[in-house]
């Protein structure tokens, strides 16, 4: 006889969640998850394959606990004099900020969040048994100083999240803010900074900082703007200290001696890599613009997907497109739903889809 989730000894802080929920379905036009949906160059990939090659012949042995290489290589990136013992990587940035909560959070602990944000936030919050609690945003989805600080006094939590820019809104949040949320808090910030390429060139990262702010911790991934989202790489930049509280809930050898190969390759060539932001930023451009045009309230954005309201049925228009091959994202949020900025091929069919159902 089959039983339920219910009939199981669960934890009685897990009846009734919901798991993350984004469908996977095999559509032509994917537009659902804020992936990157240009591929790699081609002559990267062969880098990449050379180095996954080189490593398989050690793959008999645990992987390099430590990921020295993939470190400096990230700190690197990063650059703003960030070193390689500030950072930290997993599989995601999911993992990254699961590690974080099980280090920092916890039964007896909290962590604020400002919704409509990312949904794993809270997914990851609960599931390390952590309290969830939530703020407010200003007027456009803003974040502004005072309202930080008045959410961290009314609810006194152990860590705050931020996401810069915000999934699903696409809205920055002024490095102001960040520093009256650490001033006003006594535990960790985290700025989820998963979309940071996505941003103006002239705009700061929260990295710049970090400097003399050990309860900063600043998180982004390989997965957008590097095209990596399959290879599940994430990582974060904080206080040394912070890195050796990580060490102390890893789980050994979490991150594969392929995964290490794979991104120290792609780092290598992260000029390349990059190139493919612009023409993104150029298509969620124009969504925003046909958008616009065709008579929908589209919030402006600064990551690789555009929010948009003046939906009358969210469902059904989810519905209608991916009909016809296009699958976006429906949020529940009244009257909105969210699409990544694809190819230009994809951006366009996208586009006439939505005039055809209009
Ligand atoms: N943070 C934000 C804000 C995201 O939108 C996502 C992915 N949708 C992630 C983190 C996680 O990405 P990953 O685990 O692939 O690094």
């Amino acid at each position: 006889m089959a039983i339920s989730l219910d009939d199981l000894p669960i934890r009685d802080d897990l009846r009734g969640q919901s798991p993350y929920g984004a469908p996977q379905k095999k559509v032509p036009v994917a537009l659902n998850v804020n992936e990157n949906t240009h591929p790699i160059p081609e002559d990267v990939a062969r880098d990449i394959v050379e180095s996954l090659a080189a490593a398989v012949l050690d793959v008999n042995r645990y992987p390099d606990r430590e990921f020295t290489p993939l470190r400096e290589a990230l700190a690197r990136y990063i650059g703003h004099g960030v070193q390689a013992d500030q950072i930290w990587a997993a599989n995601g940035s999911n993992e990254v900020i699961q590690q974080i909560l099980q280090a920092f959070g916890g039964p007896g602990r909290s962590v604020l969040g400002f919704p409509p944000t990312y949904s794993m936030h809270s997914i990851i919050t609960r599931g390390t048994g952590t309290e969830w609690l939530e703020g407010r945003r200003d007027a456009g989805f803003d974040i502004s100083p005072d309202t930080v600080r008045a959410e961290i006094e009314r609810t006194d939590p152990d860590i705050v999240f931020l996401c810069a820019p915000n999934n699903p809104t696409g809205t920055p949040l002024e490095l102001d803010t960040i520093e009256a949320a650490y001033e006003a808090s006594r535990g960790i910030v985290l700025v989820d900074e998963a979309y940071f390429e996505f941003m103006p060139a002239d705009r700061p990262s929260a990295v710049t900082l970090l400097d003399g702010r050990p309860r900063l911790l600043v998180s982004r991934t390989m997965s957008k703007a590097f095209a990596f989202a399959g290879a599940r790489v994430g990582y974060l930049a904080a206080d040394p200290a912070v890195i050796d509280a990580l060490r102390l809930v890893r789980l050994p050898y979490h991150l594969s001696s392929l995964t290490q190969a794979a991104a120290v390759a792609a780092l290598r060539h992260a000029d390349e890599m990059l190139a493919m932001v612009d023409d993104i930023k150029a298509q969620r451009d124009r969504i925003v613009h046909e958008l616009t045009e065709l008579g929908y309230k589209p919030w402006p954005t600064w990551s690789n997907f555009v929010l948009f309201g003046g939906v009358d049925d969210p469902h059904a228009v989810f519905e209608a497109l991916l009909a016809r091959g296009i699958i976006v994202r429906d949020l529940s949020i009244p009257g909105h739903l969210r699409v990544s900025a694809g190819t230009e091929a994809e951006t366009t069919a996208f586009l006439n889809a939505l005039r055809d159902i209009r």
